[in-house]
């Protein structure tokens, strides 16, 4: 931090500036810091954004005790007779704070060692590069060549279903929820439903899914989600899909509520979880004298490289229109850094993001689904493997799930280039990597079937279902 002249309006001068403490932010001011940049962030609640507060890291630790459930609950099978499982949610909800507290407190840790400049207040954009920070009525003024826009985003919800904390939630409620509801409807079959609906049905709760969509996980190879919609429906979900939610009515008590959805159809919960996605946040950043677009959806406008129409200014994250996840927010951090070095970095390619879904069977997929190949031009050839076939799904008694690449088709009927990969079952979200890696390589099928996949692993199912694609094959 370099204090500004005496008499200027300018309280300090930095080399970057980032508004947004959360993945995208962090990730950025971190990153310049390491290169040897003097940067600043400003976070107007505590370092760490939605996903270690209200995001990625408490629902997947909600859904590991949820695993720890399930497990205890089939150790029989095992031998293992630990009796019938019992939830202590106070202590559920003590492990899950811990865990956020460490992390956060880990990040505060190196943000210091890197010497980041942390203001705590809220951060808004005027012209020249010139950032206000307001806290307790008092306002800092700030300027750099660079500033970096990560103000992330907040839950959507939707008109007839106002959340109350009570018997409507979003995310951020239910993350903190006291106790499980006996019932519940998920509003919206994405990503995050997903999770929660798989979470609280492993821990008893009754749980209906409505989703608006012809499937669960738009976005997701359509045979990948009609898995992860049959083994929901065998432990007791019930899944609507084609289903628009009309509204709700609350049972005079306030302990339950009637919701109407689909063709006159309803459903009596104690609970509403809506979790139809989230809307970017750029209400805040004042942004009056700059070029920055905010499109009508509310957005930032950026070009490849994450730039604004603003000279010196790169937006990134979940404030603007690509893929809504933490790591992609590191990834546009650290590239808007990048690109602010002069270094003009390669863009990143959005239909190629690795995507983890962490319910129960898990979901990990990248690059084009069988239909969007389809429609991209390609001729394609597919290879399906089934996770009952594999020897190390069996020894953990987990065997719900697929693998299916998706390769171009050569002239022979082999596969070519390898254009998708589609996994569905027991720690799929760990077992990516390496279908990431041949599908950002633009690997052919003939590559990676030479590779030796480990025995016994859940990941030989890739390496079989890469092989057939080869016109031969191992065990089927
Ligand atoms: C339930 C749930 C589960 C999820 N699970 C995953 C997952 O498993 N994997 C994954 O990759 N992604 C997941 N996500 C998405 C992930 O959390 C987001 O993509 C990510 O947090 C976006 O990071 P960001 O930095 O853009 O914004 P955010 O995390 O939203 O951070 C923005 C920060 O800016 C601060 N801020 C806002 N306005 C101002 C201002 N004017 N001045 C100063 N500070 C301000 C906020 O306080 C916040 O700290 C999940 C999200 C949810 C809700």
């Amino acid at each position: 931090m370099r204090l500004a002249r005496k008499g200027s309006p300018i309280d300090a001068q930095h080399d970057l500036i980032v508004i947004g403490g959360g993945p995208g932010g962090y990730a950025a001011a971190l990153y310049a810091a390491g290169i040897g940049l003097d940067a600043a962030l400003v976070e107007k609640a505590t370092i760490g954004g939605a996903c270690l507060h209200v995001g990625c890291i408490p629902a997947k630790e909600l859904l590991e005790t949820a695993h720890v459930y399930r497990t205890v609950r089939n150790a029989g099978a095992f031998g293992v007779n630990a009796g019938a499982p019992e939830l202590a949610w106070d202590v559920t909800m003590k492990r899950k704070q811990t865990v956020i507290d460490q992390l956060v407190a880990g990040l505060g840790s190196l943000m210091k060692h890197r010497k980041v400049t942390v203001y705590n207040g809220v951060g808004s954009l005027g012209a020249d590069r010139v950032v206000s920070v307001a806290r307790d009525g008092e306002t800092r003024t700030l300027r750099a060549p660079s500033v970096i826009l990560a103000t992330g985003s907040l839950p959507r919800t939707i008109p007839g279903f106002e959340v109350d904390g009570k018997v409507v939630m979003t995310s951020d409620e239910l993350l903190s929820i006291e106790s499980l509801p006996q019932s519940a409807a998920v509003i919206g079959g994405g990503a995050i439903g997903c999770e929660f609906a798989s979470m609280m049905a492993d821990l008893g709760v009754e749980v209906t899914v409505i989703e608006a969509l012809d499937q669960v996980l738009t976005g997701c190879d359509s045979d990948a989600a009609k898995v992860v919609a049959r083994s929901f429906r065998k432990r007791g979900i019930t899944v609507h899909t084609s289903a628009p939610v009309h509204g709700h009515s609350v049972d005079p008590s306030g302990s339950h509520t009637t919701v109407s959805f689909g063709d006159g159809a309803t459903v009596d919960v104690a609970l509403v979880v809506v979790s139809v996605g989230r809307r970017p946040n750029a209400g805040g950043l004042g942004l009056s004298g700059t070029a920055v677009v905010v499109d009508e959806r509310g957005f930032v406008e950026v070009d490849g490289r994450c730039r604004t129409a603003e000279p010196g200014v790169w937006a990134v994250g979940d404030l603007i229109d690509t893929p809504q996840l933490a790591h992609v927010a590191f990834a546009e951090g650290m590239l808007a850094v990048t690109d602010s070095l002069g270094e003009e970095p390669a863009p990143l390619d959005h239909h190629r993001t690795p995507w983890c879904i962490y319910c129960h069977p898990e979901v990990a997929f990248a690059g084009h689904t069988e239909q969007s190949a389809i429609e991209a031009g390609y001729e394609v050839v597919t290879s399906s493997h089934r996770f009952i076939s594999n020897g190390r799904a069996k020894i953990v008694g987990d065997t719900d799930g697929i693998v299916k690449v998706v390769a171009e088709r050569r002239p022979d009927g082999t596969g070519g280039q390898i254009l998708g990969v589609h996994m569905v079952g027991p720690w799929v979200t760990e077992q990516l990597g390496q279908a990431y890696l041949a599908v950002n390589w633009e690997a052919t099928v003939d590559d990676v079937a030479a590779f030796i996949q480990p025995h016994p692993t859940m990941s030989e199912l890739f390496g079989e279902s890469v092989l057939s694609l080869t016109g031969r094959s191992l065990h089927g």
